[in-house]
């Protein structure tokens, strides 16, 4: 079960809804990543659990920001700056939890 969690940066004001790390769903390992197209904090899937069987259609998805479809590679964690301006990143509260 993965999770969502609401995070702001208190310095630029950058928000999102992102797991704030790595994290799990059925499926899908997924990981939270700063798209620098967006400018916003995405979960991005980087790949499958061991047990599922991998389509060709899967791969193409990886490590992608699910709003552009760029590869995006900073990685972002909960407890480290805003990968935007460097300020603090506040927040964490529980907003919606997916499988
Ligand atoms: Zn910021
Ligand atoms: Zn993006």
């Amino acid at each position: 079960m993965g999770i969502s969690r609401h995070f702001e940066c208190q310095h630029c004001g950058l928000a999102a809804a992102v797991s704030g790390g790595d994290d799990a769903g059925k499926m899908t390992r997924t990981q939270t990543r700063y798209c620098p197209e967006c400018e916003t904090l995405v979960d991005v899937c980087t790949g499958l659990h061991d047990h599922v069987e991998e389509q060709p259609h899967h791969r193409r998805g990886y490590d992608r920001c699910p709003d552009c479809r760029r590869v995006v590679s900073i990685a972002w964690s909960d407890g480290t700056p805003c990968p935007r301006c460097g300020g603090e990143i506040t927040g964490g509260d529980v907003i919606v939890a997916w499988d």
